[in-house]
């Protein structure tokens, strides 16, 4: 049996493999299937983006799909950038530039509490099966620290460890993470589906 993770974003695929190791299921990525359009995230929640994604790659691809959306909630910035984390920084930018953005919006407020919240969502070609969500408590820092990681990692500091994401290992990550979060409440659900 394949699953699908409705990304081409390798970072993710790496994490999300590894989260799914223990299940009896063939992994495959978006990456594995080159004509398959890429899906426009234009909805204005996370649920709603992850929804689209796994029912558009399901629906091309015939195999039972997972997707996953994230947003960084930052409570100084009224919830901002939220679901649309990947492009705080504009169009085109890099995760740097995100990162470099949100220090200087950032920059001398006191409240630094943020969430990153992730929501999966499975479906066939049947149509959506289930939804779950991830969250992580943290601050914003002042600057960056480590180098593990992507996207925000450096500049979220995890409440339950008192260090950033960037200074964890992945395996580290992995137990606290949104992702992990969210991808662990799917492994019973998926279970039982494919028995
Ligand atoms: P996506 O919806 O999972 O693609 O995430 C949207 C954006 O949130 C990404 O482009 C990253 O900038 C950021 N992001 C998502 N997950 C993480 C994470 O685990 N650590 C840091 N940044 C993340």
């Amino acid at each position: 049996m394949k699953l699908l993770l409705a990304t081409r974003n390798e970072d993710k695929v790496i994490e999300i493999k590894e989260i799914l190791k223990d299940l009896e299921v063939e992994i495959v990525s978006a990456s594995q299937f080159p004509n398959m359009p890429d899906v426009i995230e234009d909805k204005d929640t996370i649920m709603g983006n992850s929804i689209k994604k796994a029912t558009e790659c399901a629906e091309f691809s015939k195999l039972l799909t997972i997707a996953d959306d994230t947003g960084l909630f930052v409570a100084a910035l009224d919830g901002k950038p939220g679901v649309y984390a990947a492009r705080f920084a504009g169009e085109y930018c890099s995760y740097k530039d995100n990162r470099v953005k949100m220090l200087k919006e950032m920059k001398n407020v006191p409240n630094r509490n943020a969430q990153f919240r992730t929501v999966c969502a499975l479906v066939s070609s049947d149509g959506l099966i289930a939804t779950t969500e991830g969250i992580v408590e943290g601050k914003i820092t002042e600057e960056e620290f480590g180098n593990n990681g992507f996207g925000y990692d450096a500049i979220f500091r995890a409440d339950e460890t008192g260090r950033t994401f960037g200074e964890m290992t992945q395996a580290e990550k992995e137990t606290i993470s949104h992702r992990s979060r969210a991808f662990n409440k799917m492994i019973p659900i998926i279970k039982k589906y494919i028995k």
